[in-house]
């Protein structure tokens, strides 16, 4: 300022100041003392030419508290020019606080020594520069802010079309939790009736179980539930429910079922009890009654017996049925034993047989030794283990019943023995067998009695058959003589004499046959002849000696020829007609029937008689058996007739039967297999 004043004044510059457009001041010293100011300046502070020689402070107050005071005060001490753009200033102007905008420089005035003795403060007011710049930077963020709400209103939109689409899966999963629920509760429904159902079906089933269930309660056996079956059981009624066990059933006690219910209560663990005997009511009596249950103990959550159920079956019935059978078959043990009877049984299922020690002594083995049924076939003597064999498989085939005689050698001492062997075999309606099982006892002793009786038989007729033949002879002699005599008394009596002879031979002949057949020394002497021959000479010599009934023969069409032992066979002819004669009563027709088929030829002799009873038809054939009733008691006879003309048919290979009722008269049949050449022989 010194050097300044040297050519300028103060107020020269001042005037030069004021004549400038740009706002400008110069202040001095620390308290920024306004030095000078042009119009302009003082113009933007809003005051007047007072305000020069006042500190800045002074002459404009209101900018206390903003900082160009002490940005002025730091360029006077730092000697640093300060400059700005678009500052903003609070001024009093027109009367009123303002905004304004400046550019501005603090220029450092400094002397020569380089030291600050004041600053030049330039300053152009860019307010509306300013006031442009702001509000074109508010368009510009207004601009930026409407984009960012756009994009958030997009984002929001699609946000709000993500939130419909997740509000409808919402809606749609609402919807399928509703049918789900609604299911569930049909469900629930349904399962509570079937719940209910089932619980009143297990009620109902209790009630009615075919077993008796009971629960009892309590240490004292309080009867909580027992149903029919139970009732029934102990012979009581529903009115003992509630009561204690012993108190309702007193018959119990002393049975010891009482200490086992308690030994279930403390233990914890079921009972089970088998086959147990039991003394029940029933009405006014006491019964016996077997039984199989179970004590079984029911616990809380703890785990303490509370109550015990008890589930029972009777078996009473069973029970006494298995004694009458196991006690049937102990007699029927001793009946064997006693009776020395062995038998066998075949296992179905694993086709072995099964045989008690006696049947195996029969055979020759030691009681423990093993035997089987080959082993038994093989020690049936030759002769007779065809025919064994044939019963056996006639048996098994019609699943009937077996009954035969034969001889066997013993197993160990190959002793020969006489067996006699009843065979049954039972099948199922499908033809299945189910049972296969039979009886061996030994007959050898009967047998030799037999033998012996028969040889007996055999020796008499034989000794009698010598002066029988003698007496014919002389009876013939007689007769001879008699005729020329002309005594026709004698000669009748002769003639009858030689009848009743004939008689004699035949049934001396008869027991001859049964000897000779029992021993097995009945022999056939087959020859071809024609049947029809026989049957009409037998019809023709039986009708010389019978008047009181009719005899009608049908011979063959065409005639047969059959190759067989002729007498046998006329004999078998012969001993039918005279039963048929001798059976029915006088005046009847009695009937010979000669039939051939391709394979066999049939002969019938039907009487009008008293015919036979159907116990009777199956046992006729055997030997020595007759028919024990009113009618037949005054018939002469010994029953072998039928029994040695089975016995002839058998050796012939046919067959012999009879169809008859009692009281209309029977038909005996026999049928003999024909030879094809034969016939075919006899008929050309
Ligand atoms: P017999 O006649 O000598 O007694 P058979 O063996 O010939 O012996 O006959 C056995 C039994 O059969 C007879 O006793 C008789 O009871 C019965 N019988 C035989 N033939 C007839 C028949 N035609 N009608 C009724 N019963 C008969």
């Amino acid at each position: 300022m010194d050097k300044a004043t040297q050519r300028f004044t103060n107020e020269m510059l001042l005037d030069v100041l004021s004549l400038s457009h740009h706002a400008t001041a110069i202040y001095a010293t620390d308290n920024i003392i306004i030095e000078a100011a042009n119009d302009a300046m003082i113009a933007f502070w809003g005051k007047d030419r007072t305000v020069i020689g006042k500190t800045l402070e002074d002459a404009v107050p209101e900018l206390k508290g903003q900082p160009f005071i002490g940005m002025l005060r730091n360029v006077l001490l730092t000697g640093i020019s300060d400059a700005g753009t678009g500052i903003a200033a609070e001024l009093f102007v027109e009367g009123q606080l303002q905004t304004f905008y400046y550019d501005y420089e603090y220029t450092a005035i400094k002397n020569e020594a380089g030291e600050t003795y004041c600053i030049l403060h330039t300053a152009s007011d860019v307010t509306e520069r300013e006031l442009n710049k702001h509000a074109l930077e508010l368009a510009r963020e207004q601009e930026q802010a409407l984009k960012i709400e756009q994009l958030l209103n997009e984002k929001l939109a699609a946000a709000n079309e993500e939130l419909t689409s997740v509000n409808e899966d919402l809606h749609e999963m609402q919807q399928r939790l509703l049918l789900l629920n609604n299911e569930l509760e049909a469900r629930v429904e349904r399962r509570t009736r079937e719940l209910s159902n089932y619980a009143s079906r297990l009620r109902y089933m209790l009630s009615d179980a075919p077993v008796a269930i009971a629960v009892f309660t309590g240490r004292e056996l309080f009867i909580e539930s027992a149903n029919k079956k139970a009732l029934e059981a102990w012979g009581k009624t529903d009115e003992i429910i509630g009561k204690t066990l012993e108190e309702a059933i007193p018959e119990i006690i002393g049975q010891g079922f009482l200490p086992i219910l308690d030994l279930v209560f403390t233990s914890g663990e079921p009972y089970v009890g088998n086959e147990v005997k039991a003394l029940l009511p029933h009405g006014d009596l006491i019964q016996e009654a077997y039984t199989n249950f179970v004590y079984q103990p029911l616990k809380d959550a703890d785990g303490n017996t509370t109550s015990i159920m008890l589930v029972a079956s009777l078996i009473t019935e069973q029970v006494l049925a298995r004694k009458k059978v196991e006690h049937a078959e102990e007699m029927l043990r001793f009946a064997l034993e006693a009776a020395d009877i062995g038998t066998w049984f075949i296992d179905v299922k694993t086709q072995q047989m099964v045989t008690t020690p006696r049947l195996k002594e029969l055979y020759g083995y030691n009681g423990n030794e093993d035997m089987t049924f080959l082993q038994a076939m093989a020690q049936v003597i030759d002769e007779h283990r065809g025919m064994v064999e044939e019963k056996i498989n006639h048996a098994i085939a019609a699943g009937g019943r077996y009954d035969i005689s034969f001889s066997a050698r013993r197993f160990h001492d190959q002793k020969l023995v006489w067996l006699r062997a009843l065979g049954k075999l039972v099948s199922d309606n499908n033809g299945t067998v189910r049972k296969f099982s039979g009886v061996v006892m030994d007959i050898t002793e009967q047998k030799e009695d037999e033998q012996r009786k028969n040889d007996f038989i055999g020796m008499v007729s034989h000794e009698l058959k010598t002066p029988l033949t003698s007496l014919i002879a002389y009876v013939q002699i007689l007769q001879g003589r008699m005729a020329k005599t002309g005594d026709i008394f004698t000669i009748n009596a002769l003639s009858k004499m030689n009848i009743q002879l004939k008689k004699m031979g035949e049934m001396i002949n008869g027991f001859l046959n049964v000897s000779r057949l029992e021993s097995g020394k009945i022999l056939l002497e087959k020859t071809d002849f024609n049947l029809q021959e026989l049957l009409k000479d037998v019809v023709e010599e039986t009708m010389l000696t019978v008047t009181t009934h009719e005899l009608v023969f049908l011979p063959c069409d065409p005639p047969v020829i059959i190759h067989a032992d002729q007498p046998k066979i006329a004999a078998v002819v012969s001993n039918l007609l005279s039963n048929a004669i001798k059976y029915s009563p006088r005046g009847k027709i009695v009937t010979i029937r000669c039939e051939a088929t391709d394979n066999t030829i049939l002969v019938s002799v039907k009487d009008e008689g008293m015919g036979i009873k159907p116990q009777d038809i199956d046992k006729l054939f055997d030997r020595f058996y007759r028919v024990n009733s009113k009618h037949t008691e005054t018939i002469s006879g010994f029953g072998i007739g039928l029994y040695l003309s089975a016995e002839i048919v058998q050796h012939h290979e046919g067959k012999i039967w009879v169809e008859s009722k009692s009281g209309s008269g029977s038909t005996f049949y026999f049928s003999l297999p024909i030879h094809r050449d034969i016939k075919s022989s006899a008929s050309s």
